[in-house]
């Protein structure tokens, strides 16, 4: 693995946690990271983000500070500012201290109808703002049947990613739809060739395309960590459900390496 892509585990916390209970989950994190960064045999070999809703980021960005966890937002509008209401902007994020946004996410892309082409555009936001976007892509259950999945990935990847971005300012976070919440995940054989088919794909678009990490996602659990992470070119988790126990989230951290 080179530094470029040293490993990141990514929680998203989705529409969970209210104030009190937000706060003590991203306590108990943080927590943990700084004990971590005191005791070598304890230090994580990635980086940790959490992505908590858009009500508790601005609560726990204090909580977070110096302990290299970092935050991120769960969505972006494309535009900058304006008459959009209920949206928030890649720069209203960055002016919270985000340093990532996830976009395309497919609770997105299904519950609100969001095409590549907004997804491309919020990317574009999210990179002129200065955040690193986690662009999520990732096919249902049908189109894998059909044996469609690296094709299905494929159009998102090519529609979803704008013209100029660089490797270092987006991550593809591979997440098919049918693992997400499920308990169920593809075999490792299946996420190895998704994702050298992403990396492949990312190398023709990009020079430095080796640089982008590509995480998996879908029922990532502290059981199943390990072995996920061991699968060629899995650069990293984005973690639903198990990001919202902090015993969880690092033990999912700590099968890293
Ligand atoms: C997700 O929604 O991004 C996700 C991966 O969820 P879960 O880990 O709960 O499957």
């Amino acid at each position: 693995m080179t530094a470029e892509r040293r490993k990141l585990v990514a929680g998203n916390w989705k529409m969970n946690g209210l104030r009190e209970d937000g706060l003590r989950l991203a306590r108990e994190i943080a927590h943990r990271a700084v004990a971590a960064g005191r005791d070598a045999g304890e230090s994580l070999a990635c980086d940790l983000l959490i992505c908590p809703p858009a009500t508790l980021l601005s609560a726990i960005g204090p909580v977070l500070a110096g302990s290299n966890v970092m935050i991120g937002g769960q969505d972006c509008h494309a535009a900058a500012k304006g008459a959009h209401t209920g949206d928030i902007s890649a720069e209203m994020l960055k002016d919270l201290g985000c340093s990532h946004v996830i976009l395309g996410h497919s609770e997105r892309r299904v519950g609100h109808g969001e095409s590549d082409a907004i997804v491309r555009a919020k990317l574009a936001a999210a990179r002129r703002a200065g955040l690193t976007g986690i662009l999520c892509v990732g096919e249902s259950e049908a189109e894998r049947d059909a044996g469609r999945a690296l094709a299905v990935v494929e159009a998102q990847l090519a529609g979803s990613i704008p013209d100029g971005i660089g490797p270092q300012e987006m991550i593809v976070a591979y997440e098919p739809i049918w693992a997400i919440g499920t308990g169920r995940t593809p075999t490792p054989l299946d996420i190895a060739a998704m994702h050298a088919h992403i990396r492949a794909v990312l190398g023709r678009r990009f020079s430095g395309g080796n640089g982008v990490r590509i995480l998996y996602g879908g029922s990532v659990k502290p059981d199943n960590a390990s072995a996920l992470m061991a699968i060629a070119d899995v650069d990293g988790a984005l973690v639903g459900g198990a990001s919202l126990a902090a015993g969880d989230f690092w033990a999912i951290a700590r099968s890293c390496g």
